[in-house]
């Protein structure tokens, strides 16, 4: 059976949970969490970054910090994780779906500007995939309006839009580490903070609304309730095992990105004769190899081609079923068609994709797909 996803161990995830636990000090903040935070901040030059549980946790400090109120109006992609919007929905925002672009499953920008009006408080953008979104148009529209623009840079770590890196573009940015995701630590995340007028208040968000870190800093001569506030920060076991993962990620985006170049030379033929379509990276974007994928032609085509792999040992998947449509929100939203949102929700499907992945089963993923198109002779549209 070839596995969808795997997590991969770089060998030195519990040496370092080892050594955190040695040194006596495994809540928050603490020697790993701090490695980890240096690390984005050499790499990225992210200035300001916390430590999360989640890119979910920390995309609920982002709709705390810009202060979002009941009524508030969201722009966000329609097609993504719940936890875009959820985080936003919590502090009683109204979100405002945005279809998706027809050559990649990021948002169009060029859909955003009628969306806008005098309650639109915030942008949301996700790098789908790891692909940039077209910054350009969008940092326009947020200067022009006067928006917040957050980062949901969940699949995007070291990915970049026009040479500056994928999370420092937002007032805010947020990243995963769930084990789903290029680095991982199980569950984890991490803010990222571009503008330094919320560093302070998303330091005191973090430890509960205590300004418990400036105490620590030697900064205030005792710690106090200062704000409202969470506890959003891990274990700092949790940062020893992600250390493990950072100090390797050259070589783990190395192998990745090798995994998803032969996918997309084998498939190539496929899309030239426009049986799918494949990943479409603009020229301002780099591909950080997160998944690949491919868009059928219709969701019953999908549907036969998922199961036509299982019978194969092949464990491919779909995901996101349009928010717009959702049992949740299709009662709160505004009724406007969303139709590449829809086509991706219907046609989209993952391919195997993780670090041990061999070339010899990418080989026979994409043997068994060309046979399903060839073979079956499923009809170009
Ligand atoms: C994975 C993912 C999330 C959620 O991340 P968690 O760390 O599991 O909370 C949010 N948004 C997108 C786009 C994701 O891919």
């Amino acid at each position: 059976m070839i596995g969808f996803n795997k997590p991969y161990f770089t060998g030195k995830e519990t040496d370092y949970m080892q050594d955190a636990v040695k040194r006596q000090k495994i809540s928050g903040n603490g020697h790993y969490t701090q490695l980890c935070h240096q690390f984005f901040q050499k790499k990225y030059g992210f200035e300001h970054v916390l430590l999360t549980h989640s890119c979910t946790a920390a995309l609920e400090m982002a709709a705390l910090l810009i202060n979002i109120q009941p009524g508030d109006e969201v722009i966000i992609p329609s097609y993504t994780f719940v936890s875009t919007a959820n985080a936003f929905i919590l502090r009683g925002a109204k979100v405002v779906f945005v279809d998706s672009s027809a050559e990649n499953p990021n948002l169009d920008a060029s859909t955003i500007a009628p969306l806008i009006n005098a309650r639109t408080k915030a942008i949301v953008v996700v790098h789908y995939a790891g692909i940039a979104c077209n910054m350009g148009e969008i940092l326009d529209l947020v200067k022009r309006h006067r928006l917040f623009l957050v980062e949901d840079a969940a699949q995007a770590i070291d990915s970049f839009w026009e040479g500056k890196p994928l999370g420092s573009l937002g007032h805010l940015a947020c990243f995963s580490f769930h084990e789903t995701k290029n680095i991982i630590s199980g569950e984890g995340g991490m803010l990222v903070i571009n503008d330094p007028a919320f560093a302070a208040r998303a330091e005191i968000l973090w430890e509960k609304g205590t300004n418990r870190s400036a105490f620590f800093r030697g900064e205030v001569d005792k710690y106090t309730w200062v704000d409202i506030g969470s506890s959003f920060l891990p274990s700092d076991m949790i940062a020893a095992f992600l250390y493990a993962q950072l100090e390797n990620i050259d070589d783990i985006q190395q192998r990745r990105r090798a995994i998803w170049q032969l996918y997309f030379d084998q498939l190539q033929v496929l899309a030239e004769q426009n049986l799918v379509q494949l990943p479409h990276i603009p020229a301002y974007a780099t591909n950080n190899a997160h998944m690949f994928y491919l868009v059928c032609q219709s969701a019953s085509q999908r549907q036969s081609l998922i199961e036509y792999l299982k019978a194969q040992q092949i464990h491919a998947i779909f995901h996101y079923l349009s928010l717009h449509e959702s049992p949740f929100y299709s009662v709160l939203h505004d009724g406007r068609n969303l139709p590449q949102t829809q086509r991706y929700t219907d046609c989209l499907v993952r391919l195997p994709f993780y670090y041990e992945l061999s070339e010899p089963e990418q080989v026979r993923v994409c043997e068994h797909i060309s046979q399903f198109y060839l073979k079956n002779k499923v009809m170009a549209s």
